[in-house]
Parts: structure tokens; C-alpha cells; sequence
């Protein structure tokens, strides 16, 4: 098992492309091709983490938050981030973050803080435009079936639950072969015509370049006519926050002493009661104020989420319950979420969730 064995893993799971462009994921410190015994699991990357990995044999760090995210200009003993850095390369640890794009996935750290709720019918709150493509191609008509099942094959044809999608329709392709080419039908310097057929399949657009290599190496021709178009269609489960049903109705304090009970929080700060009940509810791991007029839109009752303002309180005006549920604790699900994911590819490999709490807040009661 190497680090990249585990990489190839995580990025399939969550692109890195669908990260946020301020961010800063994938593999920050080490080498792929680094043979990998134990993988520790941590929100936070720190000196007592690094301790934890290097005591419990751990050559890869994945963590939620970078421990390199603004601009980095050196690495020194003089800082934290250079202390943590310096540790790790020394002591031979790789450190792999993947952040805003496991947000950007429902099923990822949104969809961990939808387990403590039992949600249904999960979507995400803001859906995640750009991240689809269409191709179009034309393919004379004997070779269409090996051309579609390959573009299948490198990842193309997803729509939801269904894979295998396209869509064909015979129609007339025409060329004329000019001197120095090595045309499959037809002659140099002469009109020529064939049944083609005019094929289209969606893909997400971080599966491009295996698409494209797989139309190139099965399509007959010389020069393959195609063209891809960026779709302004969402695609299914990916997007920031999530939005779904409680399988019960909730009164706002139950919700509140329930949030209490399965996050461990023990002190949520929250907007006026609305008097409602709360059968929808949104929700976003992490900093999510962003999405509170995304939250406020989709009609849910209550929205939870982390690092709330003072003033941000004053927006909801009655139409939801917002609720500041803490930024470890609405993200805590992270380690258990990985380690369960990981353990379905490499059931017998050490995957080690951190013992040590990385929360920096306290709380005083
Ligand atoms: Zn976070």
C-alpha cells in the first residue's frame, strides 16, 4: 500500500476539483509513492497529532482543515506552521487535507451531521453549478457501440441512479480527404459521405481527459470530430450544505437538546424561537453563514451550522431557527465518516482515528 493508493481513494470519493478556488487540498506534504503502514484520521493537523502519528506508526495525516492555507513564504521554527511542517517532512509523514471539496459532496461531511438527525431525502442546499460536461461525437455506425461503451467505461453516462446514458440519432457526416491524410473510407481530393451517427453522453468534468483519451483510442477515424460543452445542469448530491426531512416532527427545544445530546455541544447559541415545529431541516459542517439566505430560501425550518456573528442572528426575522452548533462538533463526524469509507477498500489496513481532541475552543460553564 502506498500513499497514493489511499489518495486515489479519498479523490474519488471527493475531487479535488470541486474544491472551493480560496482553498488549498489534496496532498500538501510527502510523496505518493511512499510505502504507507497506518493512516491517522484528524480534523486539525498538530503538534500533538504529529505526535500521535509518528508514536502509532502513521506515515499519512488526512485532515479536514489544510495546515497550509494561506500563502506560504517559508518554513522556519520561527512559526507554528513551520514547526508542524518541519516535523512532518522530518519525520517522514505525508499530510493529505480534503476540505471544501468533501463539503461540496452530500455524502460527505454534511451528510455525516445528517446521520445524528436521520435525515431523508438529503439534496444539497446549494447546488453546484460548472461541474458538468457534455460531449458530442460522430461516429459511423458499426463502431458506435464500442465508442459509447468505452466513454461508459471511462466514467461518461451518469445521471443520478442510472448509468448507461445516452442518446444517438443516424445522420450524414461529410469529408473530403486532403493529401497526406490516411482516411478510413473515401478517397484524397474526393467529396465523400457516410452514415454517421451524432452521439452525446454527460460526464463530470474532472473525468475529461480519461474521456476524451477513451474517444480518441476506440473511434476508427483519423480525425475525430467532437465537442465538448459545459452544462449549466447541477449535478445530483453535489453542492455546499444539505437540506432534508426529520423522519418525525421536532418541537425547537427538542431539536436543540437532541443537537445538545448527539454533537456534544454544550452551549448553542441560537435565534428567537419561531414557535414552529421542525420537520425540514438544513444544515452546513463548518463556517456556513454563507448559506443562511440559501437556508432561508429553501423554506427548512431550523438551519445549523458554525462561527455564526452577532448580527447574522437578526436574519432569519421568525421565518427559521438558526442555530450556531460549534465548527469541531458540527464536523466531529469527519474521522469515524473516512475511516468507515476507507475500511470498505482496505478493510484490513490500519486506519486510525486521532485520540486527541483538536478542538481549540473551551467552553466555560
Ligand atoms: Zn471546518
Amino acid at each position: 500500500m502506498t500513499v497514493g493508493d489511499i489518495i486515489a481513494r479519498l479523490e474519488a470519493m471527493a475531487p479535488p476539483s470541486l474544491a472551493e478556488s480560496y482553498d488549498n487540498v489534496g496532498l500538501l506534504v510527502g510523496d505518493r509513492s511512499q510505502r504507507c503502514q497506518a493512516v491517522l484520521l484528524s480534523l486539525d493537523v498538530t503538534e500533538a497529532v504529529l505526535e500521535e502519528a509518528e508514536r502509532r506508526g502513521c506515515d499519512l495525516v488526512v485532515s479536514h482543515h489544510p495546515l497550509i492555507f494561506g500563502g506560504l513564504r517559508r518554513v522556519t521554527e520561527d512559526d507554528l506552521v513551520g514547526r508542524l511542517l518541519s516535523r512532518a517532512i522530518r519525520s517522514r509523514i505525508s499530510l493529505y487535507a480534503i476540505h471544501t471539496n468533501l463539503d461540496n459532496v452530500v455524502t460527505g461531511i454534511n451528510g455525516w451531521l445528517a446521520d445524528c438527525f436521520h435525515l431523508r431525502e438529503r439534496r444539497p442546499l446549494q447546488p453546484l453549478a460548472g461541474t458538468l460536461r457534455k460531449l458530442h461525437t460522430f461516429v459511423p455506425g458499426q463502431h458506435l457501440p464500442a465508442v459509447r461503451q468505452a466513454l461508459f467505461d471511462a466514467g461518461a453516462g451518469h445521471i443520478g441512479q442510472y448509468s448507461g446514458c445516452s442518446f444517438s440519432v443516424p445522420g450524414t457526416g461529410s469529408f473530403r480527404a486532403e493529401a497526406g491524410a490516411s482516411p478510413m473510407v473515401g478517397q484524397i481530393g474526393v467529396d465523400h459521405y457516410e452514415a454517421e451517427d451524432r452521439l452525446e453522453v454527460v460526464f463530470p468534468a474532472w473525468r475529461e481527459s480519461k474521456v476524451v483519451s477513451a474517444l480518441l483510442a476506440t473511434h476508427p477515424y483519423e480525425e475525430v470530430a467532437y465537442d465538448i460543452v459545459r452544462s449549466e445542469n447541477p449535478m445530483p448530491g453535489l453542492g455546499a450544505g444539505l437540506i432534508g426531512r426529520l423522519p418525525e416532527p421536532m418541537s425547537e427545544a427538542s431539536l436543540l437538546d437532541h443537537i445538545q445530546q448527539a454533537c456534544g455541544t454544550p452551549c448553542i447559541r441560537h435565534s428567537s424561537l419561531t414557535g414552529r415545529t421542525v420537520q425540514t431541516l438544513a444544515l452546513c459542517g463548518g463556517a456556513g453563514a454563507f448559506l443562511l439566505p440559501a437556508a432561508i430560501a429553501s423554506g427548512a425550518d431550523a438551519y445549523l451550522t458554525a462561527d455564526l456573528k452577532y448580527h447574522e442572528f437578526f436574519q432569519p426575522e421568525g421565518r427559521l431557527l438558526l442555530a450556531d452548533i460549534g465548527h469541531f462538533e458540527s464536523e466531529q463526524g469527519f474521522m469515524e465518516g473516512i475511516r468507515s469509507y476507507l475500511a470498505d477498500f482496505f478493510p484490513t489496513f490500519a486506519l486510525l482515528k486521532t485520540e486527541i481532541s483538536t478542538q481549540p475552543v473551551h467552553y466555560h460553564q
